[in-house]
C-alpha cells in the first residue's frame, strides 16, 4: 500500500490500495440502459452465469419482450465443433426477424468471450453492412474482470460516439450531456437550459437510435455521471470539448454543474439566477428534513459505483454528515477535480481495494452507515451495520434539483430502519 498526494487537490490524501475486489461487472449496465435507449437491444455473449446475472439484476419481465438476451458459448462452440461466428450472425437474423422494431444492436462481450478471443468489434461491423439501414450493430465489453459495474455504460456510450453523425467546424455551439439519465430528469435539465437561453441541447444517449446528437469541434459536453472516462476521451478524439463542473448531485452541486454550462454559453448571472432560484429554495428546503437525521452520522463508503465522490461531498455539505472513509474503485482526477476541492480537508480516499483491510478499518470506526456493493451489505447488517447499496444510485433518479430530497433519503431510511430495529 502507498502514500500518495493528489496534485489537483492538495488538502485530500489520496491512498492507493491493491487488493481483492468486490465488485459487480459491466453486465449490469443494461438493466438501466436498455430503458433508456428505447429501441435498443442487448445481446450478451456469454455464459450461463452471464445470462444468470442479467436476469436476476433486471427481474423478469412479464408484459413486455425483454430487449436483452444472452447468446450462450456452449462446450460446442468452445471445442472449436462450430463456427461461433455462423453461429452468431445466425442468432442475430432470427432475432432481428422477430423483432423488428429493432434499430440499434449491441453486442456485449463477456468474460467467457474475451477468453476464447472471440472478435465481437468484428461481428459488428460484419453484421452492421449486412444489416444497414435498417439496424446498425455495435459491441463493446460488459466483463468483469477488473473493472467497476458503471463502467459497462462507459464502454457502450464510448461505442456510440465514432458512428454519431458529424458537426462541422462551421456548426453552432451545442451542449451535449453525456451520461444516461431518467427521462423525467432530462426533461427538468432541458428546462433550465431553455430557461438560461442554450438552444442546443442533446443529450448521449438518446432516448432512439436514430436521434443520436452530432458532434464536432462546437460540442461543448458536460458529464452527467462521473464514471465515463472512455466516453469523454472519445468525443475529445472527434474534437468536442468537456466542460469541467462538480456533478448534479444535490442543490449545491446542480447548481455548480449547471453554472458551468451557463458560463460556456455566456449566460448573464442575472438570467442564471432567474432561472434556477425557484427551483434551489425548494432543493434547499426539501432537505432540511433529511439533514435532521443525517446531522452528524458518521458514513464509510466501500469502492463502488465510481459515484462516490460527489455523493460524499453531498452528504457532507449538504446534509452535516461525517466522512470517515471514501473508497472508489478508480480515481478520474481531471474530471473529479471540482468535487474533490469540495471535500473536507483531510478526509480519508482509498483508491482501488483490498476488501479484508477495508472491512477492518470499517469494523474498528464503527460508521453509523456503510455504503457498499450488494456482496458486502449483507454480511455487514448480520454484523449490525445499517448499509446502502451503491447499485441503488444509478438505479434510481437522483440528480438535479428536483430530486435533491429522494438522493438525502436513500440515506436516511436505513438509518431509521436500523433505528426501528433497536427499539
Ligand atoms: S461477464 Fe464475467 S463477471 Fe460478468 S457475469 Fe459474465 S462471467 Fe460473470
Amino acid at each position: 500500500m502507498s502514500l500518495a498526494a493528489c496534485h489537483d487537490a492538495p488538502q485530500i490524501n489520496v491512498r492507493q490500495e491493491r487488493g481483492q475486489r468486490e465488485v459487480f461487472c459491466g453486465l449490469t449496465g443494461i438493466v438501466w440502459l436498455h430503458r433508456k435507449i428505447q429501441d435498443a437491444f442487448f445481446l450478451v455473449v456469454g455464459s450461463r452465469t452471464c445470462a444468470h446475472l442479467i436476469q436476476s439484476a433486471a427481474g423478469v419481465m412479464i408484459f413486455a419482450e425483454p430487449r436483452f438476451a444472452t447468446a450462450i458459448i456452449d462446450e460446442r462452440d468452445l471445442a472449436g465443433l462450430a463456427d461461433i461466428d455462423d453461429e452468431l450472425d445466425r442468432v442475430v437474423t432470427r432475432l432481428i426477424e422477430r423483432r423488428p422494431e429493432i434499430k440499434l444492436l449491441f453486442l456485449v462481450g463477456s468474460c467467457p468471450s474475451e477468453v476464447i478471443k472471440l472478435d465481437l468489434s468484428r461481428a459488428a461491423q460484419r453484421l452492421s453492412q449486412r444489416m444497414t439501414p435498417a439496424v446498425r450493430v455495435l459491441a463493446y465489453s460488459g466483463s468483469g474482470i477488473e473493472t467497476t459495474f458503471t463502467q459497462g455504460e462507459d464502454a457502450c456510450l464510448a461505442a456510440l460516439v465514432p458512428p454519431s453523425p458529424r458537426a462541422g467546424a462551421d456548426a453552432p455551439p451545442s451542449l451535449l450531456v453525456v451520461g444516461a439519465l431518467a427521462d423525467a430528469v432530462e426533461d427538468q435539465f432541458r428546462r433550465y437550459f431553455a430557461d438560461m437561453g442554450i438552444e442546443r441541447v442533446d443529450f448521449l444517449p438518446a432516448r432512439h437510435a436514430a436521434d443520436m446528437p452530432a458532434i464536432g469541434p462546437n460540442t461543448r459536453f458536460l458529464l452527467a455521471q462521473p464514471f465515463l472516462a472512455d466516453t469523454a476521451r472519445a468525443l475529445e478524439a472527434l474534437g468536442a470539448r468537456h466542460l469541467p463542473a462538480a456533478f448534479p448531485l444535490g442543490a449545491e452541486g446542480t447548481q455548480l454543474w449547471l453554472a458551468a454550462a451557463a458560463k460556456a454559453f455566456g449566460v448573464h448571472d442575472a438570467l442564471f439566477e432567474n432561472a434556477i432560484s425557484s427551483a434551489r429554495s425548494r432543493a434547499r428546503a426539501s432537505l432540511a428534513r433529511h439533514r435532521a437525521r443525517l446531522e452528524g452520522k458518521r458514513i464509510f463508503f466501500f469502492p463502488d459505483s465510481q459515484l462516490e465522490a460527489p455523493i460524499a461531498r453531498f452528504l457532507a455539505r449538504e446534509c452535516g454528515m461525517e466522512l470517515v472513509e471514501i473508497g472508489m474503485p478508480y480515481l478520474h482526477r481531471r474530471h473529479l477535480a471540482e468535487e474533490l476541492a469540495l471535500l473536507p480537508a483531510g478526509v480519508p480516499i482509498v483508491e482501488g481495494q483490498d476488501v479484508e483491510r477495508q472491512l477492518d478499518r470499517c469494523r474498528e470506526s464503527a460508521p453509523d452507515l456503510v455504503v457498499c456493493g450488494l456482496g458486502l451489505a449483507n454480511p455487514l447488517e448480520a454484523e449490525g451495520f445499517a448499509t446502502k447499496w451503491s447499485i441503488e444510485l444509478v438505479f434510481t433518479p437522483v440528480q438535479g434539483f428536483e430530486q435533491a430530497a429522494d438522493l438525502a433519503e436513500l440515506f436516511a431510511r436505513p438509518l431509521m430502519r436500523r433505528e426501528l430495529l433497536e427499539v
